[in-house]
């Protein structure tokens, strides 16, 4: 799909973007983390747009063609293709953090069962495990790492209120899961976020793991 970028937006910086977007991808379908078009990724291109994997594409053959620019409030930019359904979640991230480029969010099998097992309680308490401290600003595996799980709605406004909440009430926040649905995590690059990511579904999968051994 061709897009008319804005005469202020570079090609090549939105091409770069697209790119990464697209190599992130390739992998995390490889690993079955998207399954049937699902998931979506954005990186930040500047302080007032983001780079967008638009709606329904198989995410394990992105091109360039299958990402969009969207401003801060998730409008389309220079195209007429949609961005995700969940675009207002990236952005949200991004208008909260200026220090924050990447959002990754998928739904594995163990991020869905994790979200539906600990719904209940409205969060998962990682404590003890070593690999805490692949989260950024996480010094031991004897810290607490809250992950909310919040309730599903395809109602953007409301999960989108549901993490003001908790990130106005002053508590941490590096992921949260959507109860059904899948994770949601950033970082300052693609790096770093994808260490979010995998540390994540490794600990998510130890949760789980314990919970059926000790059943
Ligand atoms: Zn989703």
């Amino acid at each position: 799909m061709s897009q008319m970028l804005p005469a202020t937006i570079s090609p090549t910086l939105f091409a770069e973007r697209a790119d990464a977007i697209a190599a992130a991808a390739a992998q995390l379908a490889a690993a079955g983390w998207t399954p049937a078009t699902s998931s979506n990724f954005s990186m930040r291109r500047d302080d007032e747009h983001a780079a967008i994997t638009i709606s329904g594409r198989d995410k394990g053959c992105l091109s360039r063609g299958d990402i969009m620019l969207v401003d801060m409030q998730g409008h389309a930019v220079g195209t007429s293709a949609r961005p995700s359904a969940e675009t207002e979640l990236h952005t949200q991230v991004y208008r909260r953090w200026p220090e924050m480029n990447v959002v990754l969010h998928t739904h594995s099998r163990t991020q869905s069962v994790a979200s539906r097992l600990f719904a209940k309680d409205g969060v998962i308490r990682l404590k003890g495990w070593e690999l805490q401290k692949a989260i950024a600003g996480q010094t031991t595996h004897d810290s607490e790492l809250l992950i909310p799980v919040f309730p599903n709605t395809q109602h953007m406004p409301e999960l989108v209120a549901q993490v003001d909440a908790w990130l106005d009430a002053g508590k941490p926040l590096h992921a949260y899961l959507i109860d059904g649905h899948g994770i949601y995590t950033w970082g300052r690059d693609m790096a770093e976020t994808r260490r979010h990511l995998e540390a994540l579904e490794f600990l998510l999968g130890c949760e789980l793991d314990l919970r059926r051994l000790s059943a």
